[in-house]
């Protein structure tokens, strides 16, 4: 898996969700399938007068997320930022050509009151529920840092090996300290809660 392949199967998915923040710090989602996909990068068309415009318009913070028919989870976080006022006809009849239902919605010339969005730096994760042990990984396009997360074991560790017995996807080694292959971890939690020495702490 990388993140060329991640943009692949979010392209095979069709229709995925775009998540933004309004001004009231309100979450808001919508599904979004005009869309134009590039090995490393991706376009996406709204009209001007909606408020996801508006908000992306602000900050370009958006996080968007497809869900693939073989439960493989895969969500892009980003900031979006608008093509370039000489470019914009050119992807917008890009998205249209590949889209035709959208000549339905603005027929004609009516779809100038479009805008479209490019996402060319983003963190990728991969989430894949369908395999045992789960599979999990991070990838990036452009200059993106990629945010760690889930949860580590400390050399306070024991070795009593109850996060072991406890742990659903049997994803911890018995080394010194005991050890979670994070590609494998659920980032459920439950290491932490049993472990008597609170040898597990959170990854931020
Ligand atoms: S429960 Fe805590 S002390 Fe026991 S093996 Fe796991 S991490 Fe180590
Ligand atoms: S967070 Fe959950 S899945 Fe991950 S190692 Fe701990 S118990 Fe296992």
């Amino acid at each position: 898996m990388n993140a060329e392949l991640c943009l692949k199967k979010l392209q095979y998915v069709g229709v995925l969700a775009f998540a933004t923040v309004d001004e009231y710090g309100n979450p808001q989602i919508r599904n979004i399938s005009a869309i134009h996909y590039e090995p490393d990068s991706m376009y996406f068309f709204t009209a001007r007068g909606k408020n996801f415009c508006k908000e992306l318009l602000e900050n370009g913070r958006v996080q968007v997320l497809g869900y693939t028919k073989y439960k493989e989870m895969i969500r892009l976080s980003s900031k979006a930022e608008p093509v370039a006022d000489e470019e914009q006809k050119k992807w917008i009849d890009t998205i249209f050509r590949e889209q035709p239902y959208l000549d339905n919605l603005y027929p004609g010339d009516t779809r100038n009151i479009g805008i479209v969005f490019k996402i060319r730096n983003a963190e990728i994760e991969y989430f894949n529920l369908g395999v045992n042990p789960i599979f999990r990984e991070s990838y990036s396009i452009g200059d993106v840092h990629i945010t760690k997360k889930g949860y580590s074991i400390t050399d306070k560790c024991i070795g009593c090996g109850k996060c072991v017995e406890n742990c659903p996807q049997h994803c911890i080694e018995k080394e010194k300290p005991f050890k979670i292959q994070q590609e494998h971890c659920l980032h459920c939690g439950n290491c932490l809660n049993v472990c008597p020495v609170s040898a597990v702490k959170k990854i931020n």
